[in-house]
C-alpha cells in the first residue's frame, strides 16, 4: 500500500454520516484494489448525534418523548467496520488552512487542538438553531439538559411564548398548545378549558415559508385547536430571564411581555466559524457548486460540501437524501482519477449532477393533526400525523447512524 490519505469529513450528523457510510461501504473497497490506503477521520464537537426532528415533541415532557431517545453515539455507528479504517474525534473544527490542507480541530476532552491533514475534505457542520432544545450548539450534552429543563418547566407554565413561525416554531407551539390546552371539540374552534396563554410570534405575514398561503391558513386554525394564537408581523428583538424562571421579552412593535416559558425557534445560523469568508455567501454559507457539490474552486481540490451548510441546499432531509448520492458518485469519481496516476487526475465524462427541487414539500404535525404538501399536493392531516406527527420519525435515528442509509451502492449512475 502506499501512504495513507487523510478522508476528513467536518461533521457527524446526517449529511457527514451519510457521506462517511458511502466512503467506507462504497468508494474506499474500488481504493483499496488500486493499492490506495485511506483513513476516514469524522470529527464532530458532539459525542452523540441529535435528532432534532424530535425535539419540538421531547421539549414539552418526557412522558411524551424523553430526550434519551433522540441522541446516539456516533462512534456506534461504525463498529462494524475494521477500526483500522477510521476514527472518531471528538472535537470543534476551529479553522481551516485552505493552502496548507489542514484543519484545526480543538478535542473536546480538554487535550488541546490536533492538525488534520487531508486529501479529501467534506464540510457537513449543518446550522443551528437559537435554542441548543432544537439543535446542538457544543456537545449534545447541553443540548439533552436544554430539554430537560424545558420539561420541568413546561407541565405548570400558564404562559408560554414561542418565537417563529416556520416549522420549528409551529411545530413546537402546537406541541404545547395540545399538552397543555388539550384539542377543541366537535364544532368548537379552541379547547373548552385552556389552562395555559399560548402565543406564537412571527415576523412574517403568513406562517411556513415553504408552504402555500392555503396550508398556512390551516396551520393557524389547528393552532387555535389546541389553544395557541397566532401573532404576525412582530419579533423578539431581546429576552431576559429573571430568578423566578420567568422571561420577559422585548418586541420589535415596542411592547414587553412575560411569561413563564420563552422558546426561540426562529431562523438558523450556519456553523461555518472556521471557514475562510472568501469561502463562504454573505449569510455565511458554504459556496457550493450547485451541479457537483463541490465546494468553490479556490477552496482546491477534493473539497465538499454536504447538507443544510451548503449554499445549494434548501434545507431538510429531502434535499439532503437527493444530494447524497451526487456527492458519493464524484467524491468517487475523483478519487479513483487521483489514484489512476494520470497527470490531470481528472475523471472521465460528465458529473453527476445535483437538481435540487424547488416544489412545495413539507410536514409540519400540529398537535393530533398538521398541515403539509408533497410537490405541491396537500397532505391530509392524518397523513402528517401518521407520517410524522405520530413519533417524529425516530425510526430512522439507528439507520442514520450506523449507514443502512445507503446500505444500496450510491455511486452506481448512468448519464
Ligand atoms: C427542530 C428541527 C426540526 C427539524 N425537522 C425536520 C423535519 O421534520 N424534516 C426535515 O426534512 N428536516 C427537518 N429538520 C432539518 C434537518 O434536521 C436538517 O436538514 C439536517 O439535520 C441537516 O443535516 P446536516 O448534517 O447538514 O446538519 P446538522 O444536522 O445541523 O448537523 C451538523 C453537525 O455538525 C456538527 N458541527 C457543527 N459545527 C462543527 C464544528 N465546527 N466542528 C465539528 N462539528 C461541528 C454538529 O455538532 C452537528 O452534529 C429539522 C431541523 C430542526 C432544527
Amino acid at each position: 500500500m502506499s501512504e495513507t490519505h487523510n478522508f476528513v469529513v467536518l461533521g457527524g450528523s446526517g449529511a457527514g454520516l451519510g457521506v462517511a457510510h458511502s466512503f467506507l461501504k462504497h468508494i474506499k473497497p474500488e481504493l483499496d484494489k488500486l493499492g490506495k490506503a485511506y483513513h476516514l477521520y469524522v470529527v464532530d464537537r458532539s459525542s452523540h448525534f441529535f435528532w432534532s426532528t424530535g425535539s419540538p415533541r421531547s421539549v414539552v415532557s418526557a412522558t411524551l418523548l424523553p430526550a434519551d431517545e433522540l441522541f446516539t453515539p456516533i462512534a456506534d455507528g461504525f463498529k462494524s467496520y475494521d477500526s483500522e479504517s477510521y476514527t472518531f474525534v471528538h472535537g470543534t473544527a476551529e479553522s481551516w488552512d485552505v493552502e496548507g490542507r489542514v484543519v484545526t480541530i480543538r478535542l473536546s476532552d480538554g487535550r488541546g487542538v490536533q492538525t488534520l491533514p487531508y486529501y479529501a475534505l467534506v464540510l457537513a457542520t449543518g446550522v443551528r438553531t437559537p435554542s441548543p432544545a432544537t439543535s446542538i450548539h457544543d456537545d449534545y450534552a447541553t443540548s439533552k439538559a436544554s430539554i430537560e429543563d424545558l420539561n420541568r418547566k413546561i407541565p405548570s407554565a400558564t404562559s408560554v411564548i414561542v418565537a417563529g413561525g416556520g416549522p420549528t416554531g409551529v411545530e413546537t407551539a402546537g406541541e404545547v398548545g395540545h399538552f397543555l390546552n388539550g384539542s377543541a371539540g366537535w364544532f368548537r374552534s379552541r379547547p373548552s378549558n385552556p389552562k395555559a396563554k399560548v402565543t406564537l410570534v412571527t415576523k412574517g405575514d403568513k406562517l411556513l415559508p415553504v408552504l402555500s398561503e392555503a396550508r398556512a391558513i390551516e396551520a393557524e386554525t389547528l393552532l387555535n385547536r389546541v389553544g395557541v394564537d397566532v401573532v404576525y408581523g412582530v419579533s423578539v428583538v431581546s429576552s431576559v430571564t429573571d430568578a423566578d424562571g420567568k422571561t420577559t421579552v422585548s418586541l420589535s412593535n415596542g411592547e414587553e411581555w412575560t411569561a413563564d416559558v420563552y422558546i426561540p425557534a426562529w431562523g438558523t445560523t450556519p456553523n461555518s466559524e472556521y471557514a475562510p469568508a472568501h469561502l463562504k455567501n454573505d449569510q455565511g454559507y458554504i459556496k457550493t457548486n450547485g451541479t457537483t457539490l463541490r465546494a468553490d474552486a479556490a477552496a482546491g481540490p477534493r473539497v465538499y460540501v454536504a447538507g443544510d451548510v451548503g449554499d445549494y441546499s434548501r434545507g431538510g432531509f429531502h434535499s439532503l437524501y437527493t444530494a447524497l448520492p451526487v456527492l458519493a458518485t464524484n467524491i468517487k469519481r475523483d478519487l479513483l482519477a487521483a489514484a489512476s496516476g494520470r497527470p490531470d487526475a481528472k475523471p472521465e465524462g460528465p458529473d453527476r449532477p445535483f437538481t435540487g427541487s424547488t416544489a412545495e414539500t413539507q410536514a409540519v404535525p400540529i398537535g393530533p393533526s398538521g398541515v403539509g404538501a408533497v410537490n405541491g399536493w396537500r397532505l391530509p392531516g392524518f397523513l402528517v400525523w401518521l407520517a410524522k406527527g405520530r413519533n417524529y420519525m425516530i425510526g430512522n435515528i439507528p439507520m442514520t447512524v450506523n449507514g443502512d442509509m445507503v446500505r444500496r451502492d450510491n455511486t452506481v449512475w448512468k448519464q
